[in-house]
């Protein structure tokens, strides 16, 4: 199984929709193996949109991610980074499918609910970057014969 990052970003939090944001991944089926409420700093943020540090929008970006602190979510399951960006939709809410959690929850290019890792690789950095190893937890929950084929795990 994989697990990939999500951060429910502040204007989530401030809408009250992180209750619903969860709900989605839960119902999936997507395991929660990590939790955690976090205030970003200018230093973690340079390095987690370390490939928009030019953008003009980057200050502004900073500025909104750390108006509050974020929700940070380590979700598990097969194939659990492809799935969990494809439930994401594209960046802009606006051009989002409806049926994404960004076509459904947002307007915003900038303000578009949540952070995923887009690749494996880039998941395993996020998660490192986000959260200490014994936050992590490897546990089976007694729903995975629902969930899952026996040839599927
Ligand atoms: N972003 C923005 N304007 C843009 C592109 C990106 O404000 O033109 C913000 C947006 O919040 C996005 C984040 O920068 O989620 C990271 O950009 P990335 O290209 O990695 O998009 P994502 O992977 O989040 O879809
Ligand atoms: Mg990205």
């Amino acid at each position: 199984m994989e697990t990939t990052l999500v951060l429910l970003k502040p204007s989530t939090i401030s809408r009250g929709l992180s209750g619903a944001v969860l709900d989605r991944f839960c119902k999936k089926g997507l395991i929660i193996a990590g939790v955690k409420m976090i205030q970003l700093t200018p230093e973690i943020l340079s390095e987690h949109y370390a490939h928009l540090k030019d953008k003009p929008f980057f200050p502004i970006l900073c500025e909104s991610m750390m108006r509050t602190p974020i929700i940070a979510l380590a979700l598990r399951g097969v194939d659990a980074v492809e799935v969990v960006r494809a439930m994401t939709g594209v960046t802009n809410c606006r051009k989002a499918q409806p049926g994404t959690i960004r076509g459904d929850f947002g307007m915003s290019g900038q303000e578009n609910i949540i952070h995923t890792s887009d690749s494996v690789e880039s998941a395993a950095i996020e998660i490192n970057r986000f959260f200490k190893p014994d936050e992590i937890f490897d546990y089976t929950p007694v729903t995975l014969p629902a969930i899952y084929g026996q040839d599927e795990i």
